[in-house]
């Protein structure tokens, strides 16, 4: 017998923003089905119309684009597969596996309310008749009696006695499908073979296994991942931070990044932290890895991630990625010429660098429009004595170095000189030197930011602050 393909999904209900836990549920499912040359599908399980919005499937499937999570086929909307949902349950009216339930709203609440104490959950008092009365109706699935078991890949054996389920609801009144069998048809329908997800549904696998079990279906294999947790270990909530997958683009993280540090939430492999392709993951990706233990969430680790996957871009791909992030600080679009010098500063940018964000504040330095701001802390170093005087002298030399030799090495050879020859510390020009070019915001190496400034602007930006209201104090 030949092993069928394997086949995952990612099953979310279209309410809101892709979530990051969902984001790395959708990354178990991607790698496991690459590692195991499978398909990886997309269902919007949409059928909750009250709370399913196509702006919310929109996030998610941007969400997903973004990060780099590629589904294979066409997304499924579950919303679209109603008669398959109707024609299972009528499948196991026949069978006997499930009953029409009459009971009103009211009567359920009275039945609730009495079986509260009881050992056994929801029994429906229409389980038993045989009759087919002119009411509205539910369709209920008829729970067996016994135990059932279930071999999870990351929670390992589980079983529960059967009277701990509730006879739930397979169809409506209204003749529309509830989760629990919607999800178990259009996983059939769709060959699903393992069914990755959060534990928060490790319960209904137990419900879902009755229900394939009933339909005479073949069970998916399951792997219920523990949720993510805040750094404090409590559930993840807005009061930890960011908690879209879109949220953490805007903060500037690669989505090369966010896969690598997402991946390691709750995975190991080894020792090895740091994945850069895609091979690389699908080779040794297994779900036996998955910690069965909540994952807390680690912005110092993600941020140590993203930097390490910053320095290993190439610098042009990063001038790209980081665009918006150059073109808000920048207040419009660079220049050419601007551009080709925030590509040459790349290197100094990229380790002082943990998002895109950084990148772009790294880089400040060299889009700020003359003449510069500079106030408060930033001015201090030009109000000192002999500040503007040494400015002005250092000026005259700069602009007397030609423009072939404007290179890093001849740049700190000509402030080397400068202090020796009048015996002050470094400090003394220094200082005021990067205020004046820089106006306080973060700058590389001072012969750097000459070097990565040009000649032209250099100048222009010294001369700014000679002239200026500096000299005058
Ligand atoms: N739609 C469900 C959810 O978003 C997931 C269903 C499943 O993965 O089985 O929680």
């Amino acid at each position: 017998m030949t092993t069928p393909k394997v086949i995952t999904r990612f099953a979310p209900s279209p309410t809101g923003f892709l979530h990051i836990g969902g984001a790395r549920t959708a990354l178990f499912n991607y790698y496991f089905a690459k590692h195991m040359s499978g398909e990886f599908r997309l269902r919007i399980e949409d059928t909750d119309k009250e709370r399913s919005t196509d702006a919310a499937t929109q996030a998610i499937i941007d969400g997903m684009k973004w990060l780099g999570v590629h589904h294979d086929g066409d997304i499924v909307f579950q919303s679209k597969n109603s008669e398959d949902h109707a024609k299972a349950a009528m499948e196991l009216l026949e069978r006997g596996a499930a009953y029409r339930c009459y009971a009103t709203p009211e009567e359920l609440e009275t039945l609730r309310d009495a079986g509260r104490d009881g050992d056994t959950a929801f029994r429906s008092p229409y389980r038993d008749e045989e009759k087919v009365l002119d009411k509205p109706h539910t369709i209920r699935f008829r729970v067996p009696e016994g135990k059932t078991q279930i071999t999870d890949h990351v929670q390992g054996d589980i079983t529960w006695d059967n009277k701990n389920f509730d006879d739930l609801v397979l169809l409506r009144a209204d003749g529309t499908p509830t989760y629990m069998l919607a999800v178990v048809v259009d996983d059939h329908n769709m060959d699903v073979t393992h069914v990755i997800r959060g534990d928060d549904h490790l319960i209904n696998a137990g419900r879902q296994t009755l229900i394939y079990e009933a339909l005479g279906w073949k069970i998916p294999q399951w792997a219920h991942v523990p949720l993510i947790h805040g750094p404090d270990g409590k559930k993840l909530s807005k009061r930890h931070g960011a908690l879209g997958a879109e949220a953490y683009r805007d903060m500037g993280y690669l989505p090369g990044g966010l896969r690598n540090y997402l991946l390691k939430l709750g995975w190991a492999h080894g020792d090895t932290e740091l994945f850069f392709t895609e091979e690389q993951i699908s080779k040794v990706f297994d779900l036996e890895g998955i910690n069965s233990a909540p994952a807390r969430l680690d912005f110092d680790k993600m941020d140590f991630i993203n930097g390490q996957h910053i320095l290993q871009e190439p610098n042009k791909n990063l001038l790209e990625l980081a665009s918006g992030f150059l073109t808000d600080l920048n207040e419009g679009t660079l220049s050419d010429d601007l551009e080709q010098r925030v590509l040459a500063a790349m290197d100094t940018l990229k380790p002082r660098s943990k998002t895109l964000k950084d990148l772009a504040e790294q880089a400040r330095y060299l889009m700020l429009k003359r003449p510069l701001e500079i106030t408060g802390k930033s001015s201090k170093p030009l109000r000192k004595e002999d500040a503007i005087s040494h400015l002005s002298a250092l000026t005259l030399r700069l602009k007397s170095l030609e423009e072939p030799n404007w290179s890093e090495t001849e740049i700190q050879r000509l402030l080397q000189d400068y202090v020796s020859e009048h015996d002050i510390g470094f400090g003394k020009i220094g200082q005021p030197v990067r205020a004046a070019l820089t106006g306080g915001a973060p700058s590389p190496d001072l012969s750097w930011v000459l070097t990565l400034l040009g000649k032209e602007e250099t100048l222009a930006r010294l001369e700014d602050v000679i002239t200026s209201d500096f000299a005058k104090d």
